[in-house]
């Protein structure tokens, strides 16, 4: 209808009339089109509707002049065009969703023109509206699409949204509504309302996980946030939402569900407390003081010039006062020296209670180590004035250690160790003294830890401790099992990990009776926690790890089968994990044993498979349930290749008819990765760290879902 420049086309081009006749046939042509027509003035007001736009959108053209063109539009927010954009605009189609006179949906095509007058000026805007076929059937769609909404919305439990791009309006179920403490009643509100809703620490990741979800990048929205509740409090919720897509693949609204998980984070919270502080004092335990003694080391690898400190002070003779004042009174006396030691440290330090009658404090920032030996001196001041417990008068003092932070410690615990042998340099010179650490204290060091006289001791001593980590299906989220990983709580050292004397025990054979202590113990507390868990909670599996010298002991089948026994777990509640390496070097034997086992009905899992060499006959000929991912792979899957290898496992894997799991998954991006791949279940600090007996029964009784 308009040429390029916005003139009507000259009629000695084609058209024989002039005038009056031009223009009465020009209104006609207009009139006639089963197309719609709208012409505006610059302010947007509508100065000509032809017959098909009317009355697509329930009006008649007499109707719409004089109207604002938002009429046509769901969202009457958008602003008018400035005067540059409207000089600026070329001839531009899009898609829209309009609506008519009595609110129903149009999606339309829409072709907008700017007409210029002689002068070059603009002088209108010509829109042309075409209904998008299949209007109807995407309106029935969307009709029952709403009518099965509504339906689910009273039968679920969780919350339902609905957010529509068109109109930008949220719509809830009555329940949902509910969970926020307002009246169940049905709803709609804006987005811009429903933001004002979201705690804003959560906006973001909310935000970003819809963009992903819309944009196509990732197949749904699974996020947790807060939501503001009619108490005035917040509410955690794991929001899940579906984009709904349109025949072109856009998506033109979500659609989702809220589930209330307030309660499981609350108790992931105090796991967490109980996991970092230690619960006589409230101060920092030895896990936080490790955490930021690494912050420290890394900050001090970043920043010239910044030093910190540490002090570790033992009380000395404590185990006499203990004697004499009991246990009841000693907490006491160990609480109030927390709070009076509390003032030798600045805000910015941690003092930090790492086990027993040990103290630590992390002096942040120094200028140097007499800064640290000025605390160590406050500190036994403090110490030479007399606690008052229980009308008697108690005498104390503290041998310290100190050791001065240094871009050599790769390790937080290294540094602790060598305040640990500073204190008791300071402890053998005659106590109530600090020393500070130097390198030709270590050589001692080692004497005075003889590993493997200690390690012996350890088991009479009931030092050695079963932490569980949790392992998690990926197909459901849902925790399936868990896995014992031994510590041992040295009374000087604290929690020695196993790869510290897991070796030596091997290298001595006292793996064998510490493997056994493991293994009954796991059986035993098994059992005891399943007897803790809501009635009907799905039995857990227990996953022991075997070291190689176990392996090839003749009489494991009868210890595992008197572990069974004993304990009254069933045997294919039992996984037992060993590492390629054993099963490779002993695969004569291997084949023997592991039929043993089956016959137990326990099953069979290889660890750290990918770090040792294996070979696929064999793989095929021994019995094996499932294979366990090393974490080194599951950590480096951001690279191309590695991703491929892990994929090429999950593979090889289900191939041969083996269950898969990872093992070491610390991010979502991994765990994304992983369940892409269809591997089955996995494990890692993500979900959960090896924790103690008790926490893990709370956390598995909680039933959280990833
Ligand atoms: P493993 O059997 O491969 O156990 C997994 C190790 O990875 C555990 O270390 C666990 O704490 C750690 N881990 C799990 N998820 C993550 C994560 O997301 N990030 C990081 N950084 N680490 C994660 P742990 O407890 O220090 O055990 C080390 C190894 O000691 C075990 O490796 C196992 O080979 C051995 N071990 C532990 N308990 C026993 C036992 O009772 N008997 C025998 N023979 N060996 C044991
Ligand atoms: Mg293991
Ligand atoms: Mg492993």
């Amino acid at each position: 209808m308009t040429a390029g420049n916005g003139r009507p086309p000259d009629p000695g081009s084609g058209l024989r009339f002039e005038g009056d006749d031009l223009l009465r046939l020009l209104e006609t042509t207009l009139e006639t089109l089963p197309l719609g027509v709208t012409i505006t003035d610059l302010a947007g007001k509508i100065v000509y509707a032809n017959q098909a736009e009317a009355r697509m959108h329930g009006f008649t053209p007499e109707e719409l002049v004089g109207k604002d063109a938002r009429v046509f539009s769901p969202n009457k927010h958008w602003k008018p065009m400035s005067k540059e954009q409207i000089d600026g605009m070329r001839r531009w189609r899009r898609e829209s969703v309009n609506v008519s006179a009595d609110g129903r949906l149009l999606p339309v095509v829409l072709t907008s023109n700017l007409v210029r007058n002689a002068a070059g000026e603009p002088l209108a805007i010509i829109s042309i509206c075409e209904e998008i076929a299949g209007r109807r059937d995407t309106e029935e769609a969307l009709r029952r699409s709403e009518e099965r909404f509504d339906v689910v919305a009273q039968v679920v439990s969780e919350g339902l949204w609905e957010w529509t791009f068109s109109t930008d309006l949220m719509e809830f179920s009555p329940r949902l509504l509910e969970m926020l403490g307002g009246a169940p009643a049905p709803s709609t509100e804006t987005t811009t309302s429903w933001w004002d809703r979201v705690h804003p620490e959560d906006v973001e990741v909310l935000r970003h996980a819809l963009d992903e979800a819309i944009e196509g990048l990732s197949p749904l929205v699974n996020v947790e946030h807060r939501l503001a509740h009619a108490d005035g409090g917040w509410r955690w919720f794991l929001c899940r939402g579906l984009p709904v897509r349109d025949t072109r693949g856009a998506a033109y609204r979500v659609v989702g569900a809220m589930t209330d998980i307030t309660e499981r984070k609350s108790a992931e919270e105090r796991l967490m407390r109980d996991a970092f502080y230690d619960v006589l004092t409230g101060l920092p335990n030895r896990s936080l003081l490790l955490e930021r003694l690494q912050r420290s080391l890394n900050r001090q690898k970043r920043r010239a010039g910044y030093q910190f400190g540490v002090l570790l002070l033992d009380l000395d003779r404590f185990r006499n006062v203990v004697g004499s004042l009991g246990p009841a009174v000693s907490d006491r006396l160990l609480t109030a020296i927390a709070r009076r030691l509390e003032r030798c440290v600045r805000p910015g330090d941690t003092f930090a209670r790492p086990g027993g009658d040990e103290f630590a404090m992390l002096l942040d920032d120094i200028t140097g180590h007499a800064d640290a030996l000025k605390v160590a001196e406050r500190v036994q001041k403090e110490l030479s004035q007399s606690f008052s417990i229980d009308g008697q008068e108690v005498f104390l003092s503290a041998s310290v250690g100190v050791a001065m932070g240094s871009e050599a410690y790769e390790r937080p615990e290294d540094v602790l160790r060598d305040a640990d042998t500073a204190m008791y340099r300071a402890k053998a010179r005659g106590r109530a003294r600090h020393e500070v650490f130097h390198e030709s204290m270590r050589i001692r060091a080692v004497d005075r830890f003889n590993l493997e006289t200690h390690l012996r001791r350890a088991l009479e001593r009931e030092e050695l401790r079963l932490h569980y980590q949790p392992i998690v299906s990926l197909a459901t989220g849902r925790i399936i099992g868990i896995e014992a990983l031994v510590r041992w709580q040295h009374p000087v050292r604290g929690i020695v990990p196993p790869d510290e004397f897991i070796p030596v025990a091997e290298d001595t054979g006292l793996i064998v009776p510490i493997g056994d202590w493991v293994l009954r113990t796991a059986c035993r507390e098994l059992l005891e926690m399943q007897g803790a868990l809501p009635a009907g909670h799905p039995l857990l599996a227990m996953s022991v790890n075997l070291s190689a010298r176990q392996f090839t002991e003749p009489a494991l089948t009868a210890r595992i089968r008197a572990a069974l026994d004993d304990s009254g777990v069933a045997g294919r509640q039992l996984k037992l994990e060993i590492t390629e390496t054993v099963l490779m070097e002993n695969a004569e034997s291997a084949a023997g044993m592991l039929r043993d086992l089956r016959a137990l009905d326990v099953q069979l899992h290889i660890d750290d498979f990918g770090t040792g060499y294996s070979s696929l006959s064999y793989l095929q000929r021994f019995p094996i349930d499932s294979l366990k991912i090393d974490k080194s792979f599951v950590w480096r899957m951001e690279q191309e290749e590695n991703l491929e290898i892990v994929k090429t496992i999950v593979s090889l894997a289900h191939g041969l008819s083996m269950e898969v799991l990872a093992e070491g998954i610390e991010t979502p991006a991994q765990l994304a990765h992983l369940r892409t791949m269809g591997c089955d279940a996995g494990q890692g600090h993500f979900f959960a760290r090896p924790l103690t007996r008790d926490q893990v029964t709370e956390l598995v009784s909680s039933s959280p879902a990833w």
